[in-house]
């Protein structure tokens, strides 16, 4: 793929450098990224994303923009109030790299649509704030050999790990950390416990990161990892995952 010279002075400074230049940014161009979750984390995903040139970002997400929302979901904006996320998420998109080829779906992602779209997407970037949807990425990611980079927020830390459980030894998947989701109404989301907006802005901006890594294959994944921040305490902390070969998912018996 040729730059135009309008590509050239977008993506000057990616192309300055070794471990991108104009064969990763064409490598970025040609990329489809399926982002789930217009919120907290996908704000900043999809705006770096888009800035960044990868060529066709999926959005999914059935909510429409809520007052509530502006105080992190930074995609949006207060005269798109009762907008579908899906569109507002495209307008911003537009904004800043209108290049870049936007799908919306607006709907709920479930067990009849996931195989779907995760299989026209190379590579999955998780920004939902609930279980099902994790455990639903998590299985249909690794059923189609895809790389998933998923996220979860608290009030004030948050997570982040990319899964290729594909890949083997070493490699696990989000149920080789808990095997079975907890009930829903254990579960506290942003609605109800609150969070510090700009947690989510760290963390979905290292999700965006993390997703350019796994696109242009530079750097060390976090696969095997999870990282940790607390933001009262101002610090990062990064664990080994083990994989747990008796995971119903990647495990080595049978499939589910
Ligand atoms: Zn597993």
């Amino acid at each position: 793929m040729e730059l135009t010279e309008a590509q050239f002075h977008r993506y000057a400074r990616h192309l300055i450098l070794d471990e991108v230049g104009e064969e990763g940014q064409a490598r970025l161009l040609a990329a489809r990224v399926l982002v789930v979750g217009a919120g907290g984390l996908g704000s900043p995903l999809l705006l770096y994303l888009a800035a960044a040139g990868v060529g066709t970002l999926g959005i999914v997400d059935d909510d429409r923009v809520d007052l509530t929302n502006l105080q992190r979901q930074i995609a949006h904006t207060t005269a798109r109030i009762g907008m579908e996320k899906v569109a507002s998420a495209r307008q911003a998109v537009a904004a800043i790299n209108p290049e870049i080829r936007v799908e919306t779906h607006p709907t709920r992602l479930d067990a009849a649509n996931v195989a779907d779209l995760v299989a026209r997407y190379d590579l999955v970037a998780d920004g939902s704030d609930n279980f099902a949807t994790r455990y639903l990425l998590t299985d249909a990611c690794f059923a189609a050999g895809k790389p998933l980079v998923a996220a979860a927020l608290a009030p004030f830390d948050g997570q982040l790990s990319t899964f290729k459980p594909y890949l083997g030894a070493g490699h696990p998947c989000y149920r080789c950390l808990f095997r079975e989701a907890p009930p829903p109404d254990l579960v506290p989301r942003c609605e109800t416990a609150g969070i510090l907006g700009a947690v989510a802005g760290v963390i979905g901006t290292l999700q965006a990161v993390e997703v350019l890594k796994e696109l242009l294959g530079i750097g060390e994944s976090l696969s095997g990892t999870l990282l940790m921040y607390d933001a009262l305490g101002a610090s990062f902390h990064r664990v080994k995952l083990p994989k747990d070969p008796d995971c119903p998912t990647c495990g080595g018996g049978a499939p589910r």
